[in-house]
Parts: structure tokens; C-alpha cells; sequence
């Protein structure tokens, strides 16, 4: 029995494939100084390529998993783009007439090593991102082919000394039982992605294993305890193989509950939407049982593309959308790009702080082209669904008042045009800067309904940088403060009688679940995969329980304090330190 790291949940049985690691070894060739330009445009030419190639698999992983997770490629995209890193390949070049693969090949060696000194796990993630991407641009320098996994075979697990983000972005979990890596741990990005991904994975075998596994080997591994057993026994084979089929009986039925009401035990209904960002993330919602989308990030339409999108491109997705989920809600939100997303062909400037910078609402404030392009789509889509509008990154009554006086022209503009939309459209804004909450009874007289967006609001109040994995250990969601600024939003809006919904991933932990029975709040929007899990807990939730655990909650000194009693109420405490848009239903307990 071999003790590694449970880095994603689960547990599997199979042979395993060992994959070939990606080690170079290069002759030292030489270029003639007459044709340094030309090796330099060989070497912008594999940049080119391997850019184009990391945008394809970041889009089509986040179709398929989501926004957070894909942002991992975004890390990737930025080390081609990093001037230390192309510095130091270009000087080999220049300087010592090597060829581009093999300036390439050391630049990563160098900076590899470097990292690999430092004592932090955060920095030695960077090697492996540095790695990936190296191996990516070397690729396409040698023309070498990519190295494949087998799939047209049983499915197998899958074994290697480290696996990229890239390597994991094309497995396909039907043939993909499991993953057990000799390096990486809990943080790192393959974890994530293969918790996203619903892999089992355990991860920091290395030094551990007497003999290295073959390919063809069996193994049994638990992505729970960390556990790998190579060469298991009959008995321990017999004991894998029906925990996974107990797990794979979960799976199936929390499927079932697609089409079951959100409803606790002693009665109270919850709506449960989805969050999407794409037509194909609203069918998983749907599929998941989705009753309508609280929340369309609308940026991912503009992004992967040269140019803004039109009005009519925008509309018939907007339509489309709204047409999908039947006489159900979709909240759209304008566009909030900044921050950590982006557009290529649209230049923001460099900022100190992006997350308090030029974002959101402020840049829809300032270019009302855009604002006015999209609000006009939004508004035509509004005569074929039920549509509503949503401001992100509120801060002031101003700017509620600058966006509705837009939104106010561009329906006259539809008028005189004779199209026709939903002139009642109700108008709302995310409650997700502390600001907003603090003037949330000011607010509420401008607008329709808040929808609470925890992932920024606990950055804001916490002034904890939501992207920083080195202070990740201080993002807190059940810190008292954040607690306390939720439970402010909803008083006011209560008092102003205007809806209130939370649409932050806070919603999909289902440990939060007696914080939003207590407050009163039955609108809940979330990553589609954590649909079924949340409704899994709220029809096993007794209300008037979970309310009475919900106040002591709000009295805690602590966010531990909270976490454990709130992991305790959904006998969830081995699972608490999950984040919660990392878990798949696969992984519900
Ligand atoms: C939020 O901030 O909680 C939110 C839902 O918006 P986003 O994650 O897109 O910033
Ligand atoms: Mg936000």
C-alpha cells in the first residue's frame, strides 16, 4: 500500500498506461550568425502556434468545465508573453548562435531550476506551468508529434511523473478512471482540473514507490485517503470495484433528481439556476435540472474573437438562451470584463490593481457604444423570454442612475426603430463591492431586484485577491465580516421589498445552504455541476433545523467556527475543504 497525496475524490480500479514524460534531449546545434533572423522568425513562428494552440484548449475547456478553471491557460498564454523568460531564449540566440529549440530548452531548464529551489509549493507550480509551456513551444520547433493517450482501448489509470494542464485538458474521463502523478499535490492545477473534471487523482508519489509502475499494471487507487495499491490482492480488487460501482449508483441518482423540486424536508421551495457563461454550459445547466440561468456572464461572447460582437450576433444568442429555458428567468448581465479577464482586441490599460480598476460597469459607463450595442441586444432578446437585465460591480446610486439613463436611451432608440422588447424589463445589480451593500437601502430605490456575487464580495471585504493562490488559505466565504454584509443586503432589500438572490459560488457550497433558509433567500444561482448536489442536500434538510444552526452561525467569532458547524449540519466535515466549484455530483457523498 503506497501513501500518496487524495488530491481529487474517488476511487478507481483498472490497469495502468504510464505516459511518456516529455524529456528533451537535444544535440547542441548551432545557427550561422547570417541567419539569426531567420531563426528568430522560426522561433516567433512556434510562439504564434503554440499561443493559437493554448487558446484552443482554453476555450474548449472551459465549455466543458468552466470559466475558473480554464483561466489556468490564461497563466500559459502569459509565460509566452513574459519579457524575462523571452529575453533570456532571445540572448542565447543572439549571443551564442544557438538554435531556437535549444535556446528554448535551456531557458526552461534555467528558470525550471530556479523555481524548483524555492521552498513553496505556489513557486513550484510555476515550474510546471513553465514546463508545459515549454515543452508545447518545443514541440512545434522540432515538429515532433504530440504524445497521444490511448482511447480506443479499456479505460485504464492513468500514470505520470507530472501531468501538465495541457495533457489533462485532452483526457477523456470515459477512458480516464483515474490519475496517479509522482509529483504535484492538493494545489496543484492538474488537481484542480481533474476535480473539475470528476478524476480521481492522488498525486507526490515520488520516493515512495520501491518499483515504478508498469504499464499494464493493476492498481487500485483512492483519490480520498491517497491510498495506491500496486498489484492489488483479489479481496482488495473486489473492494475497489464496488465502491466505485456505489459511487457511479450516487452519480446515477443524483441524475434522477434532474427533475425533482428543490424543496426541504418540512416544506420550503428553493429555485435553483444556473450560472452560465455559453449555450453549451446552459444545456449542462438544464440537464442538471437548471430552472432558468441566474446569472449569464455575457463576456465569454466577447471573448476568443477579433472583435466586439455585433448587436444581432449577441441578440441571437440572447434569444437563443431565453427561448432554452422556456418560461423560466435569465438574468443577463452586462458585460464585466477587467480584472482577470480580457479581451484581445480590446486594449485595457496596465493597472497597479486591475480588480479596482478599469472594469465592469465603469468601462460600459465609458464606452456607451458598447453599452448601448449590448443593452440593445438584451433588450430585443426580451420580447421572446423572460429576460432581465443585471449591472455587475455597483458602487454608487450614480452609476445605477448613468446605466438606466442608457438603458432608458437605448430603449427609445428600439421605439422609434418599431422593435419590440419587454418594456417592464426589470433592471437589477450584483451586490459585490462593500460599498454597494453599505448604501443597499439606497440602491433598492433604483432597481429591481440584487443578486449577491460572493466570489468578488469576499475579495472586496476580505481584500483578499481572489486569483492569488499564495493567500487562497485567506479567502474566506464564512468569514463573519462577509456573513454579516450578506445578511445587511438582505435586510434592505426586504425592506425596500425587492428580490434578492446570490449568484457567487457560494451558493454551490451546500454547506451554505442554512445561511440562505435562515435569511430567507430562495433564489440560488450556481456552476451548473454543483446543481444536483445542492438539491441532493436541500431535499434532505430539515429547515427549521438548518435555521436554528444558521443563527449561531451569524454569532461565530470565526469562519472556522461556521465552516465546521455548517460541514457538520450536511455531514460533509471530511469534504469541507473542497472548494465548491471544484466538485462534480460524481464526487457527492
Ligand atoms: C461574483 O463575483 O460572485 C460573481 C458571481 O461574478 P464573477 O464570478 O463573474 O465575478
Ligand atoms: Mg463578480
Amino acid at each position: 500500500m503506497i501513501q500518496g497525496i487524495g488530491a481529487a475524490a474517488g476511487v478507481a480500479i483498472g490497469k495502468a498506461f504510464v505516459l511518456p514524460s516529455w524529456e528533451w534531449s537535444l544535440p547542441d546545434t548551432q545557427v550561422n550568425p547570417v541567419d539569426l533572423a531567420q531563426e528568430f522568425e522560426r522561433l516567433y513562428e512556434g510562439i504564434r502556434t503554440s499561443k493559437d494552440e493554448i487558446e484552443f484548449i482554453k476555450k474548449e475547456f472551459r465549455e466543458v468545465v468552466g470559466p475558473e478553471e480554464s483561466s489556468i491557460f490564461d497563466a500559459h498564454l502569459a509565460i509566452l508573453d513574459d519579457p524575462v523568460f523571452m529575453s533570456e531564449i532571445r540572448g542565447i540566440i543572439e549571443r551564442q548562435y544557438k538554435a531556437a529549440e535549444v535556446a528554448v530548452k535551456e531557458a526552461i531548464d534555467h528558470f525550471v531550476a530556479m523555481f524548483d529551489l524555492l521552498d513553496d509549493e505556489y513557486m513550484k507550480e510555476r515550474a510546471v506551468d513553465i514546463k508545459d509551456v515549454g515543452n508545447r513551444l518545443l514541440k512545434h520547433l522540432l515538429g515532433a508529434p504530440e504524445v497521444t493517450l490511448p482511447s480506443d482501448t479499456q479505460p485504464y489509470i492513468l500514470v505520470a511523473k507530472e501531468l501538465s494542464p495541457s495533457q489533462l485538458a485532452h483526457l477523456n474521463p470515459v477512458y480516464v478512471l483515474g490519475i496517479v502523478t509522482m509529483m504535484g499535490g492538493k494545489t496543484s492545477h492538474s488537481s484542480i482540473m481533474a476535480r473539475a473534471l470528476g478524476i480521481p487523482l492522488v498525486a507526490g508519489l515520488e520516493n515512495k514507490i520501491a518499483n515504478p509502475i508498469q504499464t499494464g499494471d493493476m492498481l487500485a487507487m483512492d483519490g480520498d485517503t491517497g491510498i495506491v495499491q500496486l498489484h492489488p490482492d483479489e479481496a482488495a480488487i473486489q473492494l475497489y470495484a464496488s465502491r466505485r460501482e456505489k459511487q457511479q449508483r450516487k452519480k446515477e441518482q443524483l441524475e434522477l433528481l434532474a427533475t425533482v423540486e428543490a424543496v426541504t424536508k418540512d416544506g420550503v421551495n428553493l429555485h435553483l439556476a444556473g450560472n452560465i457563461s455559453s449555450v453549451k454550459e446552459l444545456d449542462m445547466a438544464l440537464k442538471y435540472g437548471a430552472e432558468g440561468v441566474g446569472l449569464f456572464r455575457t463576456e465569454f461572447l466577447y471573448m476568443d474573437r477579433h472583435s466586439f460582437p455585433t448587436e444581432d450576433e449577441q441578440f441571437e444568442v440572447y434569444k437563443l438562451v431565453a427561448e432554452k429555458v422556456g418560461g423560466s428567468t435569465v438574468v443577463i448581465r452586462t458585460l464585466d470584463i477587467g480584472g482577470d479577464k480580457h479581451l484581445d482586441y480590446f486594449q485595457l490599460p496596465e493597472e497597479q490593481n486591475p480588480f479596482l480598476g478599469y472594469r465592469a460597469i465603469r468601462i460600459s459607463l465609458d464606452r456607451k457604444d458598447l453599452f448601448k450595442t449590448q443593452l440593445s441586444a438584451i433588450l430585443r432578446a426580451s420580447h421572446y423570454g423572460n429576460v432581465k437585465i443585471m449591472f455587475p460591480m455597483i458602487s454608487s446610486v450614480e452609476e445605477v442612475q448613468a446605466a438606466n439613463a442608457v438603458l432608458n436611451e437605448v430603449k427609445q432608440e428600439l421605439d422609434e426603430r418599431d422593435i419590440p422588447y419587454n418594456r417592464s424589463i426589470p433592471v437589477g445589480i450584483m451586490i459585490e463591492v462593500p460599498a454597494a451593500v453599505m448604501i443597499a437601502d439606497l440602491l433598492a430605490e433604483e432597481v429591481d431586484f440584487f443578486s449577491i456575487g460572493t466570489n468578488d464580495l469576499v475579495q472586496y471585504v476580505l481584500a483578499v485577491d481572489r486569483m492569488n493562490e499564495q493567500i487562497a488559505h485567506m479567502y474566506h466565504p464564512y468569514h463573519p465580516a462577509v456573513l454579516r454584509m450578506i445578511r445587511m443586503t438582505v435586510q434592505a432589500a426586504r425592506s425596500a421589498g425587492i428580490d434578492v438572490s446570490v449568484c457567487g459560488e457560494l451558493a454551490a457550497d451546500e454547506r451554505s445552504l442554512p445561511l440562505w433558509l435562515e435569511l430567507g433567500i430562495s433564489n440560488l444561482s450556481m456552476s451548473p455541476q454543483a446543481l444536483l448536489r445542492v438539491k441532493h442536500r436541500t431535499l434532505n434538510t430539515l429547515a427549521s433545523d438548518a435555521r436554528e444552526t444558521a443563527k449561531a452561525c451569524f454569532r461565530y467569532k470565526t469562519s472556522l467556527e461556521t465552516e465546521e458547524v455548517l460541514g457538520a449540519f450536511a455531514g460533509l466535515n471530511s469534504a469541507a475543504k473542497t472548494a465548491p466549484t471544484e466538485q462534480l455530483p460524481y464526487s457527492a457523498k
